[in-house]
């Protein structure tokens, strides 16, 4: 499209939704990325009711600009080039309790759900406790950590696709390991706007014991530079998991060899494109040193997926999403 149609087309916009959203202009993305990378994007809207977010998004669909909704940009890698389009981030934080139940709006931090629920006596969402994205992100990835994802507790979501607001059950987001329908862009395109968890009443000093010892395993182990957590996914292959004797026990037994540690074989830890490195202390951690471009980011996964792919014969897949504009 020739730029002056988009600039018209981001005005009529613009003016459609001016009684619920100021929009900004050319926001850096990498301002949104904990990872620190990510062009601009056209237009930049932060969202703080679902209501007003569900107005936005539908009035960009009839106007046919390309949108996508982000919560904290902890999984995600925007492209270096512009984002030619909407950009809302979701901070629609309202929540409700009912006995073991929760209704929560998806832009509300999933950390400081765990720390609600927990503070209630209700138990599950002890491993959220070092995960520092949103409830919607986390439900799009099926986020988890010490054997237990958010997917083992929905209940019920409420989803704008195709225009309209539906309630879905949970197998509609055929949750899999670090994964669900929303990750792929061939199936039917939906936001998450609010979910239902239900959670068990428990003895609240042994949920923030068993939550202090997964933070204190993650302060070891994980550097602190930025990064979108662990990058690429664990691999499920138990002929893989047995043939490999330097593999510590509990892996094998359970079939699971971490991305880390094939990584880490490898001989891939401290690998460098630019500032983009794979972390010295965590093999599955890519860091930015400081001026990484995404590119870099990018160039570096490819790498590190070439060495593994040489040694192992497997293929390593993305935990993080890429998203927006991408020179070939
Ligand atoms: C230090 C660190 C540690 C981490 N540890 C873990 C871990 O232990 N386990 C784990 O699973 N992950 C982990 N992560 C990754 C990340 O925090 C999670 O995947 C998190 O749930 C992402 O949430 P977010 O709000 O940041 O999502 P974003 O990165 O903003 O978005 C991720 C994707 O979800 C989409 N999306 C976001 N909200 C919605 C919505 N409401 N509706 C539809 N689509 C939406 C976005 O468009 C994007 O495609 C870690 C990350 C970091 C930086």
């Amino acid at each position: 499209m020739a730029p002056q149609d988009l600039s018209e087309r981001y005005n009529r916009f613009e003016e459609a939704v001016s009684g619920v959203a100021q929009i900004k202009r050319s926001e850096p993305l990498r301002n949104h990325t904990t990872m620190r990378v990510g062009g601009p994007a056209d237009l930049f809207w932060r969202a703080t009711r679902v209501t007003d977010m569900v107005a936005v998004i539908q009035e960009a669909e009839r106007a046919s600009l390309d949108y996508l909704v982000i919560g904290h940009g902890s999984n995600l890698v925007p492209g270096d080039g512009s984002y030619r389009g909407l950009v809302v981030m979701n901070h629609c934080t309202g929540i409700r309790f009912e006995g073991t139940h929760v209704w929560v709006e998806t832009g509300h931090s999933f950390k400081r759900l765990f720390k609600l629920t927990a503070e209630r006596g209700l138990g599950g969402l002890a491993f959220a406790v070092g995960i520092p994205g949103t409830v919607g992100g986390a439900l799009v990835s099926n986020a988890g950590a010490y054997r237990r994802n958010i997917g083992d507790f929905v209940r019920g979501l409420d989803v704008l696709t195709r225009g309209e607001v539906k309630a879905v059950p949970p197998d509609w987001m055929k949750f899999r390991y670090r994964d669900s329908r929303l990750r792929h862009g061939s199936e039917q395109r939906a936001i998450v706007l609010t979910v239902e968890l239900e959670l068990f009443y428990t003895d609240k000093g042994s949920i923030f014991a068993e939550a202090e010892g997964y933070q204190a395993q993650r302060r070891e182990r994980q550097p602190s530079d930025p990064s979108a957590g662990s990058f690429f996914k664990n691999v499920y292959d138990r002929a893989l998991a047995e043939s490999l004797p330097a593999l510590p026990g509990s892996f094998r037994q359970a079939g699971v060899v971490p991305a880390g540690f094939l990584i880490s074989e490898a001989g891939c830890k401290g690998m460098r494109v630019g500032d983009a490195q794979i972390s010295p202390q965590h093999g599955n951690f890519l860091v930015n040193l400081g001026g990484a471009q995404a590119s870099d980011v990018r160039r570096l996964a490819e790498q590190v997926r070439q060495c593994v792919l040489e040694k192992y014969g497997v293929s390593l897949e993305e935990e993080v999403l890429y998203v927006g504009e991408w020179d070939s």
